[in-house]
């Protein structure tokens, strides 16, 4: 595919594959109109940068919500551990500087917005409301939960709703992003557009 990128993407860190950071872009340059784009987990930029580019094109914004403290597995001595990222304390991880970094060497820093803050607080103050809401916050279940319960509703009629890391094996990955597939499904509020990869994509209807 030919979308042209402000920056060598991969020079950013993240778990984002680019076929699947492809599919960000073009389905936010496809419902990304009237109303903002919201992401939930930042961490370096990666999706940030796809997203981004998009909205650019389309004159429109994308908020990006992330505490910058990393999700569990990311802390030191867990499974996705970067030591890049060890904050000043050095007890934990801060991607905070690594995701302000992309955007501006993006020159993105007009149209993609940092909210520095869990999803559920941003949730209290942010009364917005989307075409297109990409999740890949905290990966446990209550995470993907809250995430899915809070922001599903701030999805405009025809909007888009996009999960990341979704399993349908279990031998393949964490069952919390596939099972709010599912339960977006199961509502009725959403129907299925694809999978690519582990990105799936659903529609408000
Ligand atoms: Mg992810």
């Amino acid at each position: 595919m030919r979308i042209n990128l402000p920056i060598d993407i991969n020079t950013v860190k993240g778990f984002l594959d680019p076929i699947e950071g492809e599919a960000l872009y073009l389905y936010a340059k496809q419902y990304v109109k009237n109303d903002p784009c919201l992401e939930i987990g930042s961490y370096c930029g990666k999706s940030s940068v796809y997203l981004g580019s998009a909205v650019k094109e389309n004159g429109q914004k994308l908020y990006s919500i992330d505490h910058h403290k990393g999700s569990e597995e990311q802390q030191p001595g867990e499974e996705y551990f970067d030591s890049d990222l060890i904050n000043a304390e050095g007890n934990g991880i801060d991607t905070l500087p690594f995701f302000l970094e992309t955007i501006e060497k993006s020159k993105l820093d007009k149209f993609v917005i940092p909210i520095v803050s869990t999803s559920e607080e941003a949730y209290k103050d942010f009364t917005l409301n989307f075409d297109m809401v990409f999740i890949d916050g905290g990966h446990s279940e209550k995470a993907a939960q809250k995430d899915y319960e809070l922001w599903s509703q701030r999805i405009t009629k025809g909007g888009l709703l996009a999960i990341h890391d979704v399993f349908p094996n279990p031998e393949d990955g964490g069952r919390p992003p596939y099972n709010i597939y599912r339960r977006a499904l199961e509502s009725g509020n959403f129907k299925k557009l694809e999978m690519i990869k582990t990105l799936g994509l659903l529609k408000k209807v």
